[in-house]
């Protein structure tokens, strides 16, 4: 391409994924000199999401680690968590962990005023048309620019979906709900509810009071299909009438999202490009959580550029297996999804289950947790994974 500009690093896309990277480049001193362009088709001007993830607090954790790096941010957060299920409500212990939730928009506002102060750093709002992934090149309608390394939370590919690969679909609609009364204690938040209807998949309710007047409630489905709008709404409606008893509220926001749980194996790398965020394939198959991901593995990056090493992620297999082996067992339904995580969080202390869920248990964790499952669906969905998956 004739007459780029040329970067160390162009990094594509201002989402989750491109903010949290650039944020940990101007962070770390050994990449101070680095000339960075951040690329979005568009500034971002609306809550649009809100994330949810679990971390120890700061004052427990080795900053080494790259963790409670956004803690100045959350919103609110919750030690005591609840799993309910018309066969029995669960108080989880998540202790050293705490349920952390941070708006959207407040990590966008202050990502981007920290990047755009920042001399090194030149932020642009185009769309991104073309991108040579061998030569290090993209092209914009306004231009075209060139970098050593480009980081891409952009598909630049759609991957393929193999035979025996599965791709579930975690869909779910959210209402921000205001009362006019005292309704919520925001101290306890419920991870899963399931005293909901399980007629259109696994579905489950999100309930996040952030005061005693205000909660997220999100209604979340894990399967193949997306509902007509209209479905989410009212699987909304009948959730909050039915079980926090509420007929007066006012909506004052709502987000909705689709996020892929999937063993599809998305390209790490493509030439100069290295993949990040959902299209490098960092939410998690099985839970669809990403944003802790996310956190992790752009610390890890950052540490390998700083090192002058070749940046590269490792996720243990063994994790991509289970993923794999639980999307198996959600898919094929022989046990339905919400017996099998009512069977999970009653039987496993919930800081395990967290653990292994955050691909961080050690292999005591996890064989203490297959002893909690009902083992035959498991073992029968393990041989079909372990039978079918080409070995990497
Ligand atoms: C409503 C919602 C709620 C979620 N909640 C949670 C949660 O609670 N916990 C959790 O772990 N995960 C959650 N997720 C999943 C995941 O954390 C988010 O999707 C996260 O935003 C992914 O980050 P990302 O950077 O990969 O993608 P994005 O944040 O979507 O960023 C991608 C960026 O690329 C830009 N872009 C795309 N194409 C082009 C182009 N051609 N040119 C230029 N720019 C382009 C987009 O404008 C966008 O800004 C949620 C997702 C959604 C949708």
């Amino acid at each position: 391409m004739p007459d780029s500009q040329h970067f160390d690093y162009i990094v594509l896309g201002a989402g989750c994924a491109g903010i949290s990277l650039t944020l940990r480049i101007l962070n770390e001193p050994r990449l101070a000199h680095k000339t960075i362009l951040l690329l979005d088709r568009s500034p971002k001007q609306q809550n649009d999401r809100t994330w949810c993830w679990w971390e120890p607090p700061a004052d427990r954790t080795d900053p080494s680690t790259g963790l409670n790096f956004l803690d100045h941010l959350v919103h609110h957060h919750w030690q005591n968590l609840w799993f309910k299920h018309p066969d029995g409500n669960i108080a989880l212990n998540i202790k050293p962990y705490e349920y952390k939730l941070i708006r959207s928009i407040d990590f966008y506002r202050y990502g981007m005023n920290k990047i755009g102060a920042a001399k090194n750093v030149t932020v642009a709002f185009e769309a991104v048309t073309e991108v040579n992934a061998e030569a290090g090149t993209i092209a914009t309608p306004n231009g075209n620019y060139s970098a050593t390394q480009i980081f891409s939370s952009v598909l630049l590919q759609e991957p393929t979906l193999q035979p025996h690969q599965l791709y579930l679909l975690q869909h779910f609609r959210g209402w921000w709900i205001e009362t006019d009364h005292d309704a919520f204690d925001p101290a306890e938040a419920d991870l899963m509810n399931y005293h909901t209807s399980q007629e259109h998949g696994c579905a489950f309710v999100y309930v996040l009071p952030v005061s005693k007047r205000r909660a997220l409630i999100e209604y979340t489905l894990f399967s193949e299909v997306e509902l007509e709008s209209e479905q989410y709404d009212e699987g909304l409606r009948i959730f909050i009438k039915s079980q926090l008893g509420l007929a007066q509220y006012t909506v004052v926001e709502t987000e909705h999202g689709i996020i892929p749980m999937t063993d599809m194996q998305f390209a790490a790398t493509q030439g100069k490009v290295i993949f990040i965020g959902t299209a490098g394939g960092f939410t998690k198959a099985s839970t669809g959580y990403t944003f802790q991901f996310i956190q992790r593995y752009c610390h890890q990056l950052v540490q390998q550029l700083a090192a002058g090493q070749p940046p590269k992620l490792h996720v243990p297999a063994r994790f991509r297996f289970y993923d794999s082996v639980f999307l198996r067992v959600l898919h094929e339904r022989k046990i339905p999804g919400h017996q099998v995580f009512y069977e999970l969080f009653k039987y496993c202390k919930a800081s395990r289950l967290l653990r292994f869920l955050d691909n961080a248990s050690t292999f005591i964790d996890e064989l203490r947790i297959m002893n909690s499952t009902q083992k035959r669906f498991f073992i029968t969905a393990a041989i079909k994974v372990g039978l079918r998956k080409p070995q990497a």
